[in-house]
């Protein structure tokens, strides 16, 4: 069973924790400056990465803070934990 180390609380089962996304996409600064095209992709589109990935990832069922994982989708090995920028 894959685990993840939440800074706050520690090492946790993933069944404690909730995929929030791509760590990497960030919202555009003035949304009313960007076009249909933008703005929908900016909300639906993502990569599918075989391999590292920067994740959102929020301790739901512990301390409810949201981390970021650095995470080989593939292998699923877990190079670091940290928090959000
Ligand atoms: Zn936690």
């Amino acid at each position: 069973m894959m685990q993840l180390k939440c800074p706050h609380c520690g090492e946790r089962d993933v069944t404690e924790f909730t995929y929030g996304g791509d760590a990497n996409v960030r919202r555009p600064p003035d949304p009313l400056a960007v076009n249909d095209e933008d703005w929908a992709a900016y909300i639906y589109l993502r990569d599918n990465p075989r391999g590292e990935h920067h994740e959102l990832w929020q301790h739901s069922f512990g301390c409810r803070r949201w981390i970021t994982v650095h995470r080989n989708t593939y292998t699923h090995e877990i190079a670091a934990t940290g928090l959000p920028e």
